[in-house]
């Protein structure tokens, strides 16, 4: 059903047994108003630019108004936060519903700050405005960085404040998403639901997210070895560039492979795999290094709730369970070299790229060089500009490295579009992040937010100049820095 705003509603959750979620309607707000709208994701999904970016789209996306067609419900899910397993679901996120994009894709349309739910516990169910734009940034710069994400259609100011520690201005974001189905999700219907819940939620997943395996004799199986593969293709691009999730508890695991919920997370400057920026992250369990064994873990939790779908004998469905998760591993290594080759201009494979790339980053950690920039160097043949020029075994990393590219069959040339196309020049730097945020925030100036938003958009451009886009913050600035939720 088409409106002026162009929405064309389809909800298949709300179609879910209703022990999934709760038909709740968002609390209305004094006074919305965008602070920012994404036209070009607007227009990707065939929405209405003029109609949507006014007045009455703001009363849409800010839950004062409902469009016609949406069915606002708050999903349930669970989740091990931290390790430790709760009953969670969307205590202040609000699903409108399905909208079918012009070329048949299906999304989420969801509202992030849209008042309390039955799943809301302690917690006031809003959301502050310096959050919220934090997740439109980061989301558009994975987006850009050609990483799957979620995405941020826009993020209405409530003309409301939220107690936090301080007063502060609260704001609603809409979410877009393949769909917000987690690893929780299936974690709450296994613990909560029963199997023939479960087994319908499984159902629907696949339909939804991997149609291909529909009609496989064993589909649940499948599904499970296609998330794990997914997860470990999503995660190595995370490392490869430096991103840090920061709370990857299972409830912030999506089940189609989009990296979700932007809460402390943030990029790497100088290379270090114990690198950590959350405040609540005291024990560093969700540091820079340890994703990939922490998606691991998530995953063997995904496993576990399939388990009373997964094979009628008990026994052989733990057995398939537990090889599935393997796989994670030897998936995630394969992508993660396969993209560390082509960081360095490697266009086919040879035994020792592993090392050659191990070796680069240790080099990167002893002198604590920024991992962006060192790519960027070496894509430019910057030299003078390299730190790690001047490690002592940089010299004859150098001639191994040199010799392999020569090596190729392919000309140099080709090598080096490679390295531009795989090695970002700008990447969301923590301090200028913050800089957007406070002029945002504090001073309503949202000039340095939108500019770096499109900077951000396109961070493969060799042939431009970026400035300060590009320039890593000082030691101090980025071993002080600290994000919050
Ligand atoms: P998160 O840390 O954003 O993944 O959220 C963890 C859980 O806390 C989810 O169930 C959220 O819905 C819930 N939550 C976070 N903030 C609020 C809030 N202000 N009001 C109610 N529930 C919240
Ligand atoms: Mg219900
Ligand atoms: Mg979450």
């Amino acid at each position: 059903r088409s409106t002026a705003f162009g929405w064309n509603w389809d909800n298949s959750y709300a179609r879910l047994p209703e022990s999934l979620f709760s038909m709740q309607q968002p609390t209305p707000v004094s006074y919305p108003q965008f602070a920012v709208f994404n036209e070009s994701l607007a227009k990707t999904l065939g929405l209405n630019i003029d109609a949507l970016d006014s007045e009455e789209g703001a009363e849409i996306l800010g839950g004062n108004a409902l469009a016609v067609g949406s069915q606002p419900l708050a999903q349930a899910y669970a989740g091990h936060q931290f390790g430790h397993f709760t009953m969670l679901g969307d205590g202040r996120a609000l699903l409108l519903g399905e909208h079918i994009t012009p070329n048949g894709q299906r999304v989420d349309i969801q509202l992030k700050g849209a008042g309390r739910t039955p799943y809301s516990r302690g917690g006031d169910g809003r959301a502050a405005l310096g959050p919220m734009l934090r997740e439109y940034i980061i989301s558009e710069a994975l987006f850009g960085l050609g990483i799957p994400t979620t995405r941020s259609l826009a993020v209405v100011e409530t003309g409301e404040e939220v107690q936090r520690e301080t007063r502060l201005p609260g704001a609603i974001l809409t979410r877009v998403a393949d769909s917000h189905l987690r690893v929780g999700t299936f974690q709450y219907a296994a613990n909560w639901a029963g199997p023939e819940v479960l087994q319908q939620l499984v159902d629907y997943t696949i339909t939804r997210h991997y149609p291909a395996i529909a009609m496989d004799e064993q589909r649940t199986l499948e599904l499970l070895k296609a998330v794990v593969k997914r997860q470990a293709k999503l995660i190595s691009q995370w490392q490869l560039v430096g991103f840090i999730h920061g709370v990857m508890n299972t409830d912030n695991m999506s089940i189609s492979g989009q990296s979700i919920d932007f809460g402390p997370c943030a990029f790497m400057n100088a290379y270090d795999p114990d690198t950590v920026f959350s405040s609540i992250d005291r024990q560093g369990r969700y540091a820079y290094g340890n994703q990939p064994q922490i998606a691991g873990w998530n995953l063997a939790r995904f496993a576990e709730a399939l388990l009373p779908v997964l094979h009628a004998d008990s026994s052989i469905a733990l057995e398939q369970a537990q090889d599935a998760v393997m796989e994670f591993s030897a998936h995630y290594e394969q992508y993660w070299l396969q993209g560390m080759r082509a960081k360095l201009g490697l266009m086919n494979e040879q035994e020792d790229d592993k090392q050659l790339a191990f070796d680069l980053l240790a080099m990167m950690q002893h002198v604590k060089a920024d991992y962006t920039n060192t790519f960027r160097d070496m894509t430019l043949q910057q030299w003078s500009s390299l730190a790690i020029a001047k490690h002592q075994n940089w010299q004859q990393w150098f001639d191994r490295w040199q010799q392999r590219i020569e090596g190729q069959s392919e000309d140099k040339q080709q090598s080096s579009n490679q390295m531009r196309s795989s090695n970002p020049v700008v990447i969301p730097r923590n301090h200028l992040v913050e800089e957007a945020l406070e002029a945002a925030v504090n001073e309503g100036d949202y000039e340095k937010l939108e500019r770096f938003v499109s900077v951000l958009q396109n961070p493969y451009r060799y042939d431009e100049q970026h400035g300060i886009y590009s320039e890593p913050p000082s030691e101090q600035l980025d071993c002080s820095y600290v994000t919050y939720c």
